[in-house]
């Protein structure tokens, strides 16, 4: 994620934040959205585009999750004290949008991509009820470190790519785009019966594609700002000032399965001469290890599991 500010400030970016399941609908097959609401939703600032969040679930049984918020800056060790069949369930989300209500108060969709009941998250958005009391910590500011789409200026194309998981980030971000960028973007879903109209400002194309593993060979085979459009696309950039500068006013953002991402960032920089700089990527899950493997693995490497700015 793209660093804002001091840590001092990074930590006054995101707080904790108590809602409840006010709706709960089915996008197609594979993705439900989930409407959160409640008056301790008061305060949330989104951020647009790929804002994310870190959201606490129940375990099936339990009220609401259990999570030491009393524990201010330290509600991280007290919740990895906890036995991990009492302690909140603890996933990365996204803000599909954000509504401000007449009253002054404010709800959420987040669209979950089910995956079956192995994992707990997607598990509990199947079966998610009005009433369902859940947390967040998420931004008490716009600008905020959680959004990582951050577009540099003489940005001229945008290029997408995500799997269903980004969805929900993707189309938050053709939302956001100006009318003066061109898209390209390549959506992956598990079933045609999951495309969903995605409005945007952007000229340009949006790519479905229908299945899993897809989206490397579509990148691959896609022709790019600076391209020699009959020629080779591994070829890196064709020769000239112009088709430098093209390739440079590119701008990518890849997001999903963290195998898949690795394989398309090594592609568009090591054989399209993309500026590594030019490029926001995040693996948001990886094949056959839960999000709280990820999390221990990070503690190992680099201890620190804690997400959204703790
Ligand atoms: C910044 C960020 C934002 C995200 N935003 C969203 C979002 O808005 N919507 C969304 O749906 N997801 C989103 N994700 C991905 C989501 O956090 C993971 O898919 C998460 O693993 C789901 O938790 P779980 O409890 O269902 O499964 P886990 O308990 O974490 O995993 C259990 C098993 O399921 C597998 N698995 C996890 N996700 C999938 C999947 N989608 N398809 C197939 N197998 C899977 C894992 O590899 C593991 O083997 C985001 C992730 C990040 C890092």
């Amino acid at each position: 994620m793209t660093g804002t500010g001091s840590a001092a400030a990074v930590a006054e970016q995101f707080r904790f934040f108590a809602a409840e399941v006010v709706g709960s609908r089915r996008l197609g097959p594979t993705m439900v959205r989930i409407a959160l609401g409640g008056a301790g939703l008061d305060g949330f600032a989104s951020g647009g585009r790929d804002q994310s969040f870190s959201l606490f679930l129940p375990h099936p049984g339990q009220e609401e999750p259990v999570l030491p918020v009393e524990a201010g800056a330290d509600w991280f060790a007290g919740w990895r004290a906890l036995d991990e069949s009492v302690r909140a369930v603890m996933r990365s989300y996204t803000v599909r949008s954000q509504r401000r209500l007449p009253d002054g108060g404010t709800e959420l969709d987040v669209d979950f991509a089910l995956h079956g009941d192995t994992g707990p998250a997607s598990r509990w958005a199947a079966r998610a009820e009005p009433g369902d009391r859940v947390l967040l910590l998420g931004p008490a500011v716009e600008d905020n470190r959680s959004v990582g789409f951050r577009p540099p200026a003489g940005t001229r194309t945008v290029l997408l790519v995500a799997d269903e998981t980004a969805l929900p980030a993707a189309a938050a971000i053709l939302e956001w785009l100006p009318a003066d960028v061109t898209v390209q973007a390549f959506l992956q879903v598990p079933h045609a019966e999951d495309i969903q109209d995605l409005p945007t400002r952007a000229v340009g194309e949006t790519r479905w594609l229908v299945g899993t593993d897809l989206l490397v060979g579509a990148v691959r085979a896609a022709t790019l700002p600076g391209d020699d459009d009959g020629g080779d696309k591994e070829g890196g950039v064709k020769d000239g000032g112009d088709a430098r500068q093209a390739r440079d006013e590119v701008y990518a953002w890849l997001a999903g399965e963290a195998g898949t991402v690795r394989a398309l960032r090594r592609h568009l920089v090591g054989e399209r001469g993309l500026d590594r700089r030019r490029i926001e990527f995040s693996g948001y899950w990886r094949r056959g290890a839960s999000e709280e493997d990820l999390r221990s693995e990070a503690l190992a490497a680099h201890g620190s599991g804690a997400t959204e700015g703790a």
